[in-house]
């Protein structure tokens, strides 16, 4: 006698129902359809022992039998319907064994529905290389099933699971939940009215809205049990959700062991370092100051060489071309300015290489995760650590790619601090400074100018952590949201896109920042170079009767500086020296202040229109920026770039919100002016505060 067994293979989609399908019947199947949709229906026949056929029906993948497809709705209509001819005599369902837990939920729904179910637990290919070990004949008992380990890809497991169709009727029918402990109420109330029905089914025909093939519908009248309102019911289903997950993980919890420090591939290994608990932010701050050091190391030559080739062509200009206010506003307004930007290409070309091989590399997708366990306890989501990193470039984008964090209180905050990081504006700043006060020698092979900047990135990086966690505690709302970061695999950079990441990069700094650096480079100069009144209209005269001894070369000199005294930034810069003298500027500094308002990256500018207007020094080697910077004194005779003045104002610019585009940015992004307001009262403060301090300590 032979007789045909109905098999339905069910489970969640990307589990490898097809490839078990597959193994199991051959080239013998044939894909039709469901009657009135289209979805897909697979059926084939597998051959058993003793002349037994089993029809194999492939259904569609499906999370739960909480239908919300028209693909899920297949699979539940087939297993609410006892007529119906496909209704399977055992179910196979097909499991990945690296997502058993998500997978089991379906199983569990299904061996309460009281079919007879085998557990096939697919893809064991890959148990080693993810340490995973499974205790089968626990499992086995736990949930009352028989278990094939199969891996289709190897072709292992597939005749057990033959035998384990053969031999069906064995198979035992015990649920795994009992339905009743969801809301015993609900439910015993429901096994009273229908004493003959199943309890879970008659749940899963009351909860969905499926057609149960008639038959259901006319033998019950279940309209009392669906009185209870649409969410009551969603409710219901969740707690039925939550109850399996609960049963899940205490299976699992004794038959399952995870041991990650024996999964083999190359991708978990690296994973398990990159993101240890330790070891991952040691390699991260490791490799963070072989990047400082790189840069520079390697960004200083091109820079003096660009640094010499301006001041020589500035020097060229003005002996060549005939004299007058052009030639001077060529040499000293628009070339000096050019130059400002230009210097500074090495220095964020080099920076962006590294920056984009690391999210080219996939590592940045890891140190998003290291972060994210630290931006939690600060209000922060992890998904902020992406406009922080960002903010290393520039605070504009920063700013709009916090568009991503769903939660409005998160977002804001991220907007308020990203600012504090060290954008590629304040390196020029930096770097001049360091380069003036921190001496050149090494520490460890790390030279010290190097450990500075490094610390100036971690301070912004600290504070605007800092400040996050103290807006989180002043503005109440308590709701977290939840982090998913995708791990993309690691891959060698391709070395075209680096190229192009770095090149539109920096061609932004040059065309956005180098725009306003030009322009305010230019208009500084008119204000430079011209002035108000007697003093500066008759500066000349007026020097060289107070000075009646003074050589040709330094009556040029003083008359210049004494222009530059009494003309219209000078004016600006000596209103509010009273206010800065605390921080240990004067009032050139001051000038640089009020002009790095608009952008900080134009300190350096202003400084540089500032000194070449202000010495008329002939001197070769005085000529570049940096060396009339360390040459400046005060009336006194003291340098005016010490090291007090100096880290003054490294922590100055480090906290302050220096940055037009910046705030107006943020203005668009919050739809008010009281955010960039406060931004820019708060870090003003924050900045001149620190400053104070630092300068009063170190004089
Ligand atoms: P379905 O969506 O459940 O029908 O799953 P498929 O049969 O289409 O398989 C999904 C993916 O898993 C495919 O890329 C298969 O190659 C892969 N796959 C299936 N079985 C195995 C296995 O035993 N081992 C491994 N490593 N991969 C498998
Ligand atoms: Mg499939």
């Amino acid at each position: 006698m032979s007789k045909q067994i109905n098999v339905a293979l069910i489970g969640n989609p990307n589990t490898g129902k097809t490839s078990v399908f597959n193994a199991l019947t051959g080239l013998n199947q044939k894909v039709g359809n469901y009657p009135g949709i289209t979805v897909d229906k697979k059926e084939g026949v597998c051959k058993l022992p003793r002349g037994v056929k089993a029809h194999i029906l492939d259904l569609p993948g499906t999370y739960s039998l909480n239908a919300s497809s028209l693909d899920e709705n297949v699979v539940i209509e087939l297993l609410l319907n006892k007529n119906d001819k496909d209704y399977p005599d055992v179910a196979v369902i097909v499991t990945d064994v690296e997502h058993l837990k998500r997978n089991l939920l379906l199983f569990t729904q299904i061996k309460d529905l009281k079919i007879p179910s085998i557990l096939v637990i697919n893809m064991a290919d890959r148990m080693d290389r993810k340490g995973i070990s499974l205790n089968i004949p626990l499992l086995e008992k736990q949930l009352h099933t028989k278990i094939a380990l199969v891996s289709t890809r190897k072709n292992e497991g597939i005749q057990d699971i033959k035998d384990l169709i053969q031999d069906y009727k064995s198979l035992s029918t015990t649920p795994c939940l009992d339905p009743t402990t969801i809301e015993p109420d609900y439910f015993k109330r429901l096994d009273k009215a229908f004493p003959n029905q199943d309890v879970y089914k008659l749940w899963l025909v009351i909860t969905q809205d499926v057609n149960f093939g008639k038959v259901s519908r006319q033998e019950l009248d279940i309209s009392a049990f669906k009185t209870k309102s649409a969410s009551e019911l969603k409710r219901l289903q969740q707690k039925e959700t939550i109850k399996r997950y609960q049963f899940i993980n205490n299976v699992l919890k004794e038959s399952l062991t995870i041991d990650s420090s024996k999964a083999k591939d190359l991708r978990s290994k690296l994973d398990r370092i990159l993101t240890h608990k330790v070891w991952g932010y040691v390699i991260f701050f490791f490799i963070l100051l072989a990047i400082f050091q790189a840069i520079y190391d390697w960004a200083t030559i091109p820079m003096d060489f660009i640094d010499a080739t301006f001041a020589s062509l500035a020097d060229w200009t003005k002996n060549t071309l005939p004299k007058g206010a052009f030639t001077n506003l060529l040499a000293e307004g628009i070339i000096a300015g050019i130059g400002g930007v230009v210097i500074f290409i090495p220095q964020i070309a080099f920076l962006f290489l590294f920056i984009s091989i690391l999210e080219e590399s996939g590592y940045m997708s890891r140190v998003v995760f290291l972060m994210d366990r630290i931006m939690r306890r600060f209000g922060l989501s992890g998904k902020s650590v992406v406009p922080l990193i960002s903010g290393t470039a520039c605070a504009i984008p920063a700013v709009m790619a916090t568009r991503n964090i769903e939660n409005w209180k998160e977002r804001l905050i991220t907007i308020l601090v990203t600012p504090f990081t060290t954008c590629s504006a304040r390196l020029p700043v930096y770097l001049i400074i360091i380069a003036l006060v921190i001496p050149e020698g090494r520490f460890l092979g790390l030279s010290y100018q190097a450990l500075t900047l490094m610390l100036l990135y971690i301070l912004g990086f600290g504070m605007a952590v800092f400040s996050a966690y103290i807006l989180d505690k002043v503005m109440k709302t308590k709701r977290k949201s939840f982090f998913v970061v995708e791990m993309p695999s690691y891959k060698i950079p391709l070395l075209k896109n680096v190229g192009i990441t770095v090149f539109e990069k920096t061609k932004t700094f040059v065309l956005e920042a180098g725009k306003i650096i030009l322009a305010i480079s230019i208009v500084l100069w008119v204000l430079a170079s011209y002035g108000p009144g007697e003093q500066f209209n008759n500066a000349e005269s007026i020097v060289k009767t107070e000075n009646p001894t003074l050589s040709d070369l330094e009556l040029e000199d003083k008359i210049a500086s004494h222009k530059l005294e009494h003309s219209y930034i000078g004016i600006v810069g000596k209103t509010i020296e009273p206010a800065i003298k605390p921080l240990g500027y004067d009032w050139k500094i001051g000038i640089g202040l009020v002009t790095s308002f608009a952008a900080r990256e134009v300190f350096v500018g202003t400084l540089a229109t500032i000194y070449s207007v202000g010495s008329a020094n002939d001197n070769e080697d005085e000529d570049t920026i940096k060396s009339k910077m360390a040459a400046e004194v005060h009336s006194n005779g003291a340098k005016v770039f010490t090291l007090a003045s100096g880290i003054s104002l490294l922590l100055f610019y480090a906290f302050a919100m220096q940055c037009m585009s910046t705030l107006a940015i943020v203005k668009r992004e919050t739809k008010s002016w009281k955010w960039p307001m406060i931004q820019l009262v708060g870090m003003s403060i924050i900045a001149y505060i620190a400053a104070l301090i630092a300068f009063q300590f170190l004089k």
